[in-house]
């Protein structure tokens, strides 16, 4: 039993990919989607994907292409990963994965067996969303996501952060604000903040065409369990006091800047990357907060040592610097998990 990191993740048996996590080529006997960001999304579908109603239902609504799935699968368990809207971790037993009982008195042990994979993560609850509970985990070795696997990165109490937000917004009511997060996950907890924490029922909210169509895609896969009060934004319109939520890739943008001066508004940052001060001049923000919807340091640790497994792969981000973290403050079995390494196999 091995896992690799190729085109996604590979959790393999024998040579084979029992089952891909999160990749472009679903090359798996079984294939897993944890959440609809657009990274970890089959470019062509297999005819099954195991992962959530809700993100089948978004990364439909975002690529225009329907696949069939399934929320359980054998040796496959999905638990909540406290990422989006319909974010899942995968609890694998390779041993159990794909209908292997034919052989399966002929399997050998050489290795884990019980596989979490987090996929993007956050143990927080926060606006409408649980957070990932380590404590309903068992597994004898972990893929963990380390995007801030460095101890800088320790972000505020969630609900002292959401204070913030709303502080800033009700002391700026007199003009309009710009405000950036991702298209699916920020921006949606920007307009819940914005509505339901500041208490401000007058405020227009706005939002571009691309956050739109994922409000409404989460809108019809939580069937009305979620709504948000976001309209379409025109950037010729002229504002007066209005919460105007467009996606971060667009913050630097010529007809963004055009319409923040024009407007005289001010534009804000949200990002766990906000407690570096180059996040805040790569997007030229006025403000900047730490609000994310991965784990900070602090959070990382106590996800290992609550699941406390017998080896831990790190992926993404600080992936090497949190191995070593682990390892020599911790004592866990750790390592990175680097993009078409031959083999894990010489690890121990
Ligand atoms: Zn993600």
């Amino acid at each position: 039993m091995t896992v690799r990191y190729r085109d996604g993740i590979h959790f393999e048996r024998e040579g084979e990919a029992r089952v891909v996590a999160d990749a472009r080529s679903a090359v798996g006997a079984v294939n897993v989607v944890s959440h609809a960001h657009a990274d970890h999304t089959f470019r062509t579908p297999p005819e099954t994907v195991v992962c959530s109603a809700e993100t089948a239902a978004i990364a439909e609504a975002r690529t225009g292409t329907a696949f069939e799935f399934v929320e359980r699968a054998p040796g496959i368990e999905l638990v909540p990963a406290g990422h989006v809207v319909g974010s899942r971790a995968a609890i694998i037993d390779l041993e159990a994965v794909g209908g292997l009982d034919g052989d399966r008195d002929r399997l050998v042990t050489d290795g884990p067996q019980r596989y979490c994979y987090t996929g993007d993560f956050s143990v927080r609850d926060r606006c409408y969303l649980e957070g990932f509970d380590p404590h309903a985990v068992a597994a004898d070795a972990l893929v963990v996501e380390t995007t801030y696997g460095l101890p800088k990165y320790r972000f505020p109490p969630q609900d002292e952060l959401e204070a913030a937000i709303a502080d800033w917004l009700r002391e700026n009511d007199d003009r309009p604000l710009f405000l950036f997060g991702y298209s699916l996950g920020r921006a949606q907890k920007l307009q819940w903040i914005a509505r339901d924490t500041t208490g401000d029922e007058r405020r227009e909210i706005l939002v571009s065409d691309t956050i739109g169509n994922v409000n409404r895609a989460i809108e019809r896969a939580t069937e009305g369990g979620l709504s948000f009060s976001g309209r379409p934004y025109d950037s010729l319109r002229g504002l007066t006091d209005e919460i105007v939520i467009l996606p971060s890739n667009q913050a630097r943008a010529d007809w963004v800047e055009t319409a923040v001066d024009r407007e005289c508004g001010l534009k804000a940052g949200f990002s766990g990357w906000a407690v570096d001060d180059s996040f805040r001049y790569r997007g030229n923000y006025d403000v900047t907060f730490p609000l994310t919807d991965h784990c900070d340091f602090d959070e990382l640790v106590e996800t290992v040592r609550t699941i406390d497994p017998e080896v831990v792969y790190t992926q993404h981000g600080f992936d090497e610097a949190f191995a070593e973290y682990l390892e020599t403050e911790h004592g866990y079995r750790a390592r990175p998990l680097k993009r078409d390494q031959r083999t894990l196999e010489e690890f121990c």
